[in-house]
């Protein structure tokens, strides 16, 4: 099924909650549908792109476009060879509805990926991740439809170029392609991964490391340092942790000894902590008319209320250049800025 919305209001359906129209969007519920669409005289020549839950997208203008919106539910269980479990997930499904139902199956692999917002189709395109675990972990395939050759395609885990916050859908399929489902590996051999932040205290009170006490200990942690979206405006980490030469590094550490640092997976290069080195620059906690810095996490740019995209992007830019006047280092955003 196909749904048409014509000059539509998407406020609601961006997590940063800022006003802005689109010309059309369209919500489609079968990898089908996307031939119908595109087939459709109105869309050539027609500027689009595709809005999942807009947990990751900032308007700062009306799109003068269409919007395509992936509502394709459907998990499955497709293979199953010895305790390797392979599961197709439509692109419209909540991704943490995906990780409540693989931890109720019983099944390991994304349970550290609880609680982040948004759909499916879009984790593999900034290769979601969170308590030393990304989603390029377990993704098998992509499956996707390419509205140029009206032809729907696959891509294996080893071609989509998945990096920190990075993959070949950010990059030359950015535009050009529109994921309607992802095919994970999880596995019926329980394997905790409790060492990232207080994980491993958490899952001890709740009474051991059953992928439930997991789940809840990431979900409670989650919920306590970030902002509820629904309540407070937002679209978590705004800017990635930047990659450095390790000279520049080094010149930091000496400096403040107190900065964290962390292997870039890069010769050379080392990864610093953005939000370590805003709450430095004295962000963390100030806000600025009716947008600011989350009190207690300094990456996180929140909406105090009836804020634009672009006095977000203004705020973002004042932390960018202070960050890079005391810091020597460019932060760049991890948001979809539109
Ligand atoms: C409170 C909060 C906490 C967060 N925590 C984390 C975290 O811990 N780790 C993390 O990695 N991210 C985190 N995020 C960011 C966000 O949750 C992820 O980026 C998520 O994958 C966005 O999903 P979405 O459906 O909302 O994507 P959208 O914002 O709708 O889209 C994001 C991008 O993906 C593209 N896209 C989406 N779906 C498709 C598709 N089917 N085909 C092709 N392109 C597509 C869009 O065009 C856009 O460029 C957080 C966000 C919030 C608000």
């Amino acid at each position: 099924m196909v749904r048409i919305y014509e000059n539509i209001e998407l406020t609601a359906r961006n997590s940063f909650g800022v006003p802005a129209r689109a010309k059309r969007l369209i919500e489609f519920d079968e990898a089908e549908d996307l031939m119908q669409i595109f087939a459709d005289e109105k869309m050539t020549n027609e500027k689009w792109i595709v809005l999942a839950g807009g947990n990751n997208t900032l308007f700062t203008r009306d799109f003068e476009g269409t919007l395509i919106c992936p509502q394709n539910c459907g998990i499955e269980i497709v293979a199953t060879e010895g305790n390797t479990v392979h599961v197709r997930i439509g692109a419209g499904v909540e991704w943490d509805d995906a990780v409540a139902w693989s931890v109720e199956q019983g099944l390991w692999g994304i349970e550290n990926l609880s609680l982040i917002p948004g759909k499916s189709g879009a984790a593999p395109v900034q290769n979601i991740g969170a308590y030393g675990t990304e989603v390029k972990d377990v993704i098998e395939q992509i499956e996707m439809f390419c509205p140029e050759t009206m032809n729907r395609l696959i891509l294996a885990n080893d071609y989509c170029e998945f990096g920190y916050r990075d993959s070949i859908f950010k990059r030359s399929l950015k535009g050009r392609v529109i994921i309607t489902s992802i095919v994970i590996r999880l596995s019926r051999t329980p394997n905790p991964r409790l060492r990232y932040g207080d994980v491993q205290q958490r899952v001890d009170e709740l009474g051991g490391p059953t992928l439930a006490n997991i789940r809840e200990a990431i979900v409670a942690i989650r919920s306590h340092k970030l902002p509820n979206p629904t309540v407070t405006g937002n679209a978590g980490s705004f800017f990635k942790n930047p990659v450095v030469d390790r000279e520049l590094a080094d010149r930091l550490l000496a400096e403040y000894p107190d900065m964290p640092l962390y292997p870039a997976g890069e010769e050379g290069k080392a990864k610093l902590a953005a939000g370590w080195l805003i709450d430095r620059a004295g962000w963390k906690g100030k806000s600025d008319g009716r947008v600011g810095v989350h009190t207690r996490q300094a990456l996180v740019l929140i909406n105090l209320g009836g804020a634009t995209g672009a006095e977000v992007m203004e705020l973002a830019y004042r932390i960018v250049t202070e960050v890079k006047e005391r810091f020597g280092v460019e932060l760049s955003p991890e948001v979809n800025v539109l």
